[in-house]
């Protein structure tokens, strides 16, 4: 619309055929209105059916070079309008070499959308034998069409290349950062009973007491050790020993529910559970239940039933700004040690003061 303006005013053409020029013009304006207001749907009708909205796109946009086409080539037939001869080949030219280069990527568009718009004018020009000029301008626009085509051909080739390129990359960085997420998995998993590792519950009990501290939430940390399981592997064999330990590893991860409770293997037969937000009442309710069921597994080796049992230490605390999670770990520690001492297979809770001083932590300990 803005080109047909602007080579009416440049022509006068519009006061010589005023209303070629009008209808043209609502012509124009009519193709403008569709086209925003398509443009405004396309995504919307693209997510929907994707095929249609091509098509339509398509379509629309033939429709449009089609159209100037013919009316250029109008302009160029009937000798009343020729005044508006050369801006007319010239933008025409222009507004297909750079459409066709817009649409490089797509095959249809980029081939017929510069036939559609400069074909029937380079027929008119072609069709009129006296002038040599004529011909001369048809056989010029006719090698500017197949160059802008050829060109536009290899812009689409290197735009999907690009793309595929791009696509393969995204493709390459999304499998790394799976893999770099199975590793991290894996570095933080106990292999034998599939539980939290020590590096894990390390690093996890370092963030827990440090939002502990902030809020000033009761926290506890429960040590289980295994009684008499020395005994197990030397009577039974260490596979059957390891078969003891993938047992209790479920039964812990069954018991331990709670979001944000850590439970994991610790070392060789001990294992660590962490429960945030959660008093000594809680903690001891716990803590049962995990004996009870841990006493509860049924673990049979040719025909015989071999008793497991376990001794859990607990220390709970409400953490203040300065106070040192290692602590906590060493309180439960004695507390197991208790536990172990008063005849195994029970829960005992630490009594021990919390240390006003707070010594080098141990190497390994989380402060
Ligand atoms: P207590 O009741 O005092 O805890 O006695 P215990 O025999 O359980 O204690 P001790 O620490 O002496 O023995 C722990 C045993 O756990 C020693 C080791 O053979 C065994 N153990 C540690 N890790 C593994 C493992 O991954 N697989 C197997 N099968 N045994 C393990
Ligand atoms: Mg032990
Ligand atoms: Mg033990």
């Amino acid at each position: 619309m803005a080109v047909a303006l602007l080579l009416c005013t440049i022509t006068d053409i519009h006061r010589v055929h005023r209303v070629f020029f009008l209808v043209n013009l609502a012509a124009l304006l009519v193709i403008f209105v569709v086209r925003v207001a398509f443009t405004k749907r396309v995504e919307d009708l693209a997510r929907r059916n994707f095929r249609l909205a091509r098509i339509l796109t398509i379509g629309l946009l033939l429709l449009s070079s089609l159209y100037w086409g013919l009316l250029s080539a109008a302009l160029l037939y009937v000798p009343s309008m020729r005044i508006a001869e050369v801006p007319m080949i010239v933008s025409t030219a222009a507004i297909a070499g750079g459409a066709t280069n817009t649409f490089a990527s797509d095959r249809i568009l980029r081939a017929l959308f510069p036939m559609f718009m400069m074909v029937p004018s380079i027929v008119v020009l072609a069709i009129d034998p006296d002038n040599y000029q004529h011909l001369m301008l048809a056989i010029t626009s006719t090698v500017y069409v197949l160059y802008t085509m050829t060109a536009s051909r290899v812009l689409g080739r290197d735009y999907l290349e690009a793309k595929t390129n791009g696509l393969l990359l995204e493709e390459r960085s999304r499998q790394l950062e799976e893999r770099s997420r199975e590793l991290e998995e894996l570095s933080t998993t106990d292999a034998l009973t599939k539980l939290r590792n020590r590096l894990f519950f390390n690093t996890h009990f370092d963030i827990e007491w440090r939002r502990a501290c902030r809020h000033h939430h009761a926290v506890a940390v429960l040590l289980i050790d295994l009684d008499h399981f020395k005994h197990v592997n030397d009577h039974y064999g260490h596979a059957v020993g390891d078969r003891c330990l993938q047992s209790v590893g479920s039964v812990l991860r069954a018991n331990i529910c709670r979001a944000g409770d850590i439970v994991a293997r610790y070392g060789g037969e001990e294992f660590i559970v962490f429960l945030p937000n959660t008093d000594p009442e809680g903690a001891q309710v716990v803590a049962e239940r995990l004996r009870c069921a841990v006493a509860a597994i049924e673990l049979v080796h040719e025909g015989e039933r071999i008793p497991v049992t376990c001794s859990i230490g607990l220390a709970s605390y409400v953490p203040a700004q300065s106070d040192y999670g290692y602590h906590l770990i060493n309180k439960a520690d004695e507390a197991l040690y208790e536990a172990k001492r008063a005849g195994r297979d029970r829960v005992i809770a630490s009594v021990q003061q919390w240390p006003d001083v707070n010594p080098t932590a141990p190497s390994g300990s989380v402060q």
